[in-house]
Parts: structure tokens; C-alpha cells; sequence
């Protein structure tokens, strides 16, 4: 992107999000003497470990009460450095006891995506409220069973959909609904990064459900939804990948698919394993919107091109001090007023029909039709 489109800030002030329900500081008890609610982190891996657990000295209303790991020792250690007692260590055998543990009100699952689905369900069982990572599950049924899951037990559910919480991302979504790049006509999303150990379990298919699509084109996907705020009605998609790569044996490199939105606009997507890419654009009849880096933790960027200018844009700050603060905390606000988390188990069921339709139509090499919220059909 040339540095010169980039040269004039829009002011901050002029752009605030206005105090909505991510802000609503009564919700979370401001003022009123209410504990933080506590998180047991399933999985210490990279995202658990070394992104999420750092997480909670940011947090207002969210503070760590458990770990859960296939790993004693590391538990342990993880456990002492945090300041937890032994008894908020916990075994993948022995999770389903962490019911009688009153520390924890949420289980935060940051596994393998195939296990996504058995430990919400099993955190819900054990009465908690489930923040689950992305990709919500592997199939559409998984996603089904663990929404039921909660719904019986009464607990909340919330995907790790962390862009929802982010400045650029919200800000992007603000300025496209209020029409700053005009009516949208197309929207162009790529997401990936090069991955290089072949033993990693994202190449596994058992343990992945699938290659790039269900790890970071899941991202590609979010940002073709909510920055037209609209539901596909159909998708065309081409897989490429080389399968003599041995990292490939299992799962798709590189994925690319269209989807088709009522009001005529379309979205361009993309995710793959084989390049760095992060990016998002939005076009238009009366300027674009474009955000590169688009949704990393840090240091994204975005640009609002109108009238031959290209403005540099500096978001309003988030609902939390990062973005993964605003999301923990927001599942809380959830709990304590009763309401849906905006990125509930619904949003990340209709993703995972819209994925399920993809692969469909890049195996079968035909536009697949979305019927709103139900099973996508073939297009006769
Ligand atoms: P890692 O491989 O780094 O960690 C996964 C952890 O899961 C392991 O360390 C292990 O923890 C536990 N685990 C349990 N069973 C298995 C198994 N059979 N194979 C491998 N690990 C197992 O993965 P990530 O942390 O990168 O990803 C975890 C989840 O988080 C994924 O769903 C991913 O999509 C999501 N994610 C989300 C991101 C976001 O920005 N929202 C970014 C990165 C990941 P232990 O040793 O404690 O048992």
C-alpha cells in the first residue's frame, strides 16, 4: 500500500463508537463491589499459554481461577507463576470435577479444534459458562450439539471471535453500516501465514476438521459477514493445493471463494498456508474501506478512501484495554445482564455452515446455495 494515500488522519473524536452495549460499564457492575468472574483456561498451548493467560491483568471483571492440561508439570508451573492453588490444576480425565470448584464460573476451551465441541459440552454439564476458540468446531453438528449443550445447562456461550473487540475492526464495521464508502459492492478478505512444521496438528486433519479455511479463513470469512452486515445466499469455491507437499497430505493449502450477498454485493475470500497475508477491503459506489494488517493482535491499520483522498484512520479505542481484555470481559457482561454475547454460539454455527458449504462446492466444483440459517443445498 503506497504510504502516500496514507497521509491524513481522520480525528478520532469525529468517528467515536457511541456507548453501546460492549461499553455499558453498569453492565459489568462498575461501581458495585461485584468479584471477577473466573476463567479456567483448557489447553496450554500457544493461544491459552502465551496469549490468553497474559490477558487477564488487563481485565476488569475477568481473572484466571483454573488451568486444565495434559501436561502436569507445566500445569503446575503455569499454576504457581499465576498464584493458583493446587486444586485449580485439572487433568483432561479429570475436568468433569471441576463442577465443584465455585472459582470458576467460565471454561475457556483453547484446544485442538476437533476437541472443541466434546469440552463445551462437558463444561456445560459441569455448569460453566464456555468461551470456545475459533473455529467454533469441525461440522455444523458439533456446533448444533454444543449450543443444546448450554442451552439445557442454562450457560452462556461465546466463540473467541476477537476482532469483534478490536478498534480497526470495529471501527471498519461502524463506518461501512453508516455508509462511508457507500452502498457496498464488494468486499475482498485474505488471511493466512506459512506453515512450516509439518507435524503440527492444524495439518491433522483429525484434529484440525481441515487445512487453512478452519484456521484463518475463518477470519476471511467474519470480515466478509460483518462488513456488509449481511448473510451469503450462496458461495462458489476452488481449492489449491499441492498435495505432494507433504505438509498437504491431509488438509487444503490454499482456498479461495466468493460469496454471493441479497443486496447484490459480493465477497471475494481467501486463506491459505503457504503466504503471509492479512487484509481486508471493502469497495463502494462512493469510496473503500481498507484495513492491512487487518486483524493481528497489534499494530493493525486502516484507510478510508473517498473522493480521490486516501485518509489514514485512528480508530476510537476498544470496549477493553486489547482487544482479548474487551472479549473476556464482555462474556461477563454477558452473564451478569442475562444477554447473548454478540459473537455467541449462533454466530459461530452460522460460519461453520457457510465453511461446510464451501468445501461442499469446491469438492463438487458448483455454486452452492445458503438458505438462510439452514443446511446449505445444491444450487439446481
Ligand atoms: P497449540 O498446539 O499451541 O496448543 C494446543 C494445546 O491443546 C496443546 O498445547 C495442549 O495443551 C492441548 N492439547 C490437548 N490435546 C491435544 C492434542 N491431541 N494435540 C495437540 N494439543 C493438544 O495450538 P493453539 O494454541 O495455537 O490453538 C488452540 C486453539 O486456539 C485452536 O482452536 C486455534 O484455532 C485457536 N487459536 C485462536 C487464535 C485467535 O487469535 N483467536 C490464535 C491461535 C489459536 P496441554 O499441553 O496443556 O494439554
Amino acid at each position: 500500500m503506497d504510504m502516500g494515500r496514507r497521509n491524513l488522519m481522520i480525528s478520532a473524536a469525529a468517528l467515536t463508537l457511541g456507548p453501546g452495549a460492549l461499553r455499558s460499564s453498569s453492565a459489568l457492575g462498575a461501581g458495585r463491589a461485584e468479584r471477577p468472574l473466573g476463567y479456567a483456561i483448557v489447553g496450554l498451548g500457544y493461544y491459552g499459554l502465551d496469549v490468553i493467560i497474559p490477558q487477564f491483568v488487563n481485565c476488569a471483571h475477568s481473572r484466571l481461577a483454573a488451568v486444565v492440561s495434559g501436561d502436569p508439570d507445566k500445569a503446575k508451573r503455569v499454576a504457581a507463576a499465576n498464584g493458583l492453588p493446587a486444586r485449580s490444576i485439572y487433568s483432561y480425565a479429570d475436568f468433569d470435577t471441576i463442577r465443584d470448584n465455585p472459582d470458576v464460573d467460565i471454561v475457556y476451551v483453547c484446544l485442538p479444534n476437533a476437541l472443541h465441541a466434546a469440552y463445551t459440552i462437558r463444561a456445560a454439564r459441569a455448569g460453566k459458562h464456555v468461551m470456545c476458540e475459533k473455529p467454533m468446531a469441525v461440522s455444523v453438528a458439533e456446533c448444533e450439539a454444543m449450543i443444546a449443550a448450554c442451552k439445557t445447562a442454562n450457560r452462556k456461550l461465546m466463540i473467541g471471535y476477537r476482532c469483534h473487540f478490536e478498534a480497526f475492526n470495529r471501527e471498519a464495521m461502524r463506518l461501512a453500516r453508516t455508509g462511508a464508502a457507500g452502498k457496498i459492492r464488494y468486499v475482498r478478505s485474505e488471511h493466512g501465514f506459512v506453515q512450516r512444521d509439518p507435524s503440527k496438528w492444524r495439518l491433522k486433519r483429525a484434529l484440525s476438521g481441515g487445512g487453512s479455511l478452519m484456521d484463518m479463513g475463518i477470519y476471511s470469512l467474519q470480515a466478509a459477514r460483518y462488513m456488509t452486515g449481511e448473510e451469503p445466499v450462496a458461495v462458489t469455491a476452488r481449492e489449491s493445493t499441492d498435495r505432494r507437499d507433504p505438509r498437504f497430505a491431509e488438509v487444503e493449502d490454499m482456498i479461495d471463494w466468493t460469496l454471493e450477498f441479497p443486496s447484490g454485493a459480493i465477497a471475494g475470500c481467501q486463506s491459505m498456508y503457504s503466504a503471509n497475508q492479512n487484509r481486508i477491503l471493502l469497495m463502494g459506489d462512493a469510496g473503500r474501506i481498507e484495513l492491512e494488517p487487518a486483524t493481528r493482535y497489534a499494530g493493525n491499520m486502516m484507510w478510508l478512501g473517498k473522493d480521490g483522498r486516501e485518509q489514514a484512520v485512528t480508530p476510537p479505542a476498544g470496549p477493553g484495554k486489547t482487544q482479548f481484555a474487551g472479549q473476556l470481559d464482555h462474556l461477563v457482561a454477558s452473564i451478569r445482564t442475562g444477554r447473548e454475547p454478540i459473537v455467541s454460539g449462533e454466530e459461530g454455527l452460522r460460519d461453520m455452515r457457510i465453511v461446510e458449504a464451501i468445501y461442499r462446492s469446491s469438492r463438487e466444483g458448483r455454486t452452492i446455495r445458503l438458505d438462510n440459517n439452514r443446511r446449505p443445498n445444491a444450487r439446481t
